[in-house]
């Protein structure tokens, strides 16, 4: 079989996983929508014309978000997942030698991303406390000569975030694209969306995933200015996003005001939970703007294997991850998933 070059040392994401009885491991909504939106959702799904090509729904979609961001249409593109929408920004300022500057630890998705889009990856090291050094950052960016700059904000997987005021004086003093992931920002509050009105290198990626609480849909945005949208669309396949999602987002959408009590739920959890972890005694715990909290224990291969076996699976780092040795990211559940998962944390450390 002859596949296309160096496909086999393409590095792969692992995304198998057990059905954890607590499931805490991919920053996903531990909620199912909630029950009047999931209501609506299949109301509506029973209008969907399955014939047709989804042009009105992506229509729809793109109307809303524009509105909300008071925005033209023509500055928003959809994804399947911001996933997506990321993957083709790399393609948009990748091939041919194309230098891309990310910051490590976070997304690890960069890193393959790049190399599918055959750029170059220059990884920019956080400081030891995961912080971006802005000027150090920017002069990176510069000094190598980047085509496309990331960062995501707040940053996944360690919890942190830039100010809008960071953000832009990376949108300003760069001499590149900069695609922003903003996949977290609703457990934030602070977007930096409308730096996109006076910055035409930066793109704002969102998604459904997180706080929408629709990963298994695949729905995604981005917004960035008109010719910006113009050329990135260019990298899609013609009808690449599906009636169903678009219809179901379409609505979450409408309701996404449904979802607010849930986001501040878990802000709530989130600042508990830091609270507690850091009573344990040997665990670092690193301060949170998103839905999960990342923490640092010098047993955490011993302790991720005890999680384990009580069915709580949490994110573990593979161990080529050298930046977040003995890290571990746990997402927020309800207020009893996560009291289980701390009990179980405190009851390892406490040697029990
Ligand atoms: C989850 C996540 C995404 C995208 O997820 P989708 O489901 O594809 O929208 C993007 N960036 C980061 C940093 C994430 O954690």
């Amino acid at each position: 079989m002859n596949y296309r070059k160096d496909l086999e040392k393409m590095p792969s994401y692992d995304g198998t996983e057990k059905n954890y009885q607590i499931k805490v491991n991919a920053n996903e909504s531990t909620l199912n929508l909630p029950p009047l939106v999931e209501e609506r959702v299949l109301n509506r799904l029973g209008y969907v014309a399955f014939n047709r090509y989804p042009n009105e729904e992506y229509d729809l979609l793109v109307g809303q978000i524009a509105k909300n961001f008071s925005v033209k249409k023509s500055q928003i593109l959809l994804g399947g997942g911001s996933s997506e929408i990321i993957e083709k920004v790399f393609h948009a300022f990748g091939g041919d030698g194309k230098k891309i500057v990310y910051p490590v630890p976070s997304f690890s998705m960069y890193k393959i991303y790049a190399k599918a889009a055959e750029a170059q990856a220059f990884p920019f090291n956080l400081d030891e406390k995961f912080d971006l050094n802005v000027d150090e950052f920017i002069k990176k960016v510069n000094e190598v000569g980047a085509d496309l700059a990331v960062v995501c904000n707040p940053n996944n997987p360690t919890g942190n975030a830039l100010t809008v005021a960071q953000v832009e004086e990376i949108a300003k003093n760069i001499n590149c694209a900069f695609l922003l992931d903003e996949a977290y920002v609703e457990f934030y509050g602070h977007s930096a969306f409308s730096l996109i009105q006076k910055y035409p290198n930066l793109i704002v990626a969102r998604t459904f995933s997180k706080a929408y609480g629709m990963a298994g849909a695949r729905v995604g945005y981005m917004l960035a200015a008109e010719d910006v949208t113009r050329m990135i669309n260019k990298t899609f396949m013609p009808y690449h996003m599906n009636t169903l999602s678009l219809a179901a987002a379409d609505i979450v959408y409408q309701m996404r005001d449904e979802f607010v009590p849930r986001i501040q739920m878990t802000v709530a959890e989130r600042q508990r939970m830091f609270e507690q972890l850091k009573t344990l005694p040997g665990v670092e715990v690193f301060p949170s703007q998103t839905n999960f909290i990342l923490i640092r224990y010098e047993k955490a291969t011993a302790l991720n294997e005890y999680l384990e076996s009580l069915d709580i699976g949490v994110r573990y780092f593979s161990p080529s991850a050298v930046e977040l040795k003995n890290c571990l990211r746990i997402s927020m559940g309800t207020r009893m998933e996560n009291d289980e998962v701390f009990a179980a944390i405190k009851n390892f450390v406490n040697g029990k």
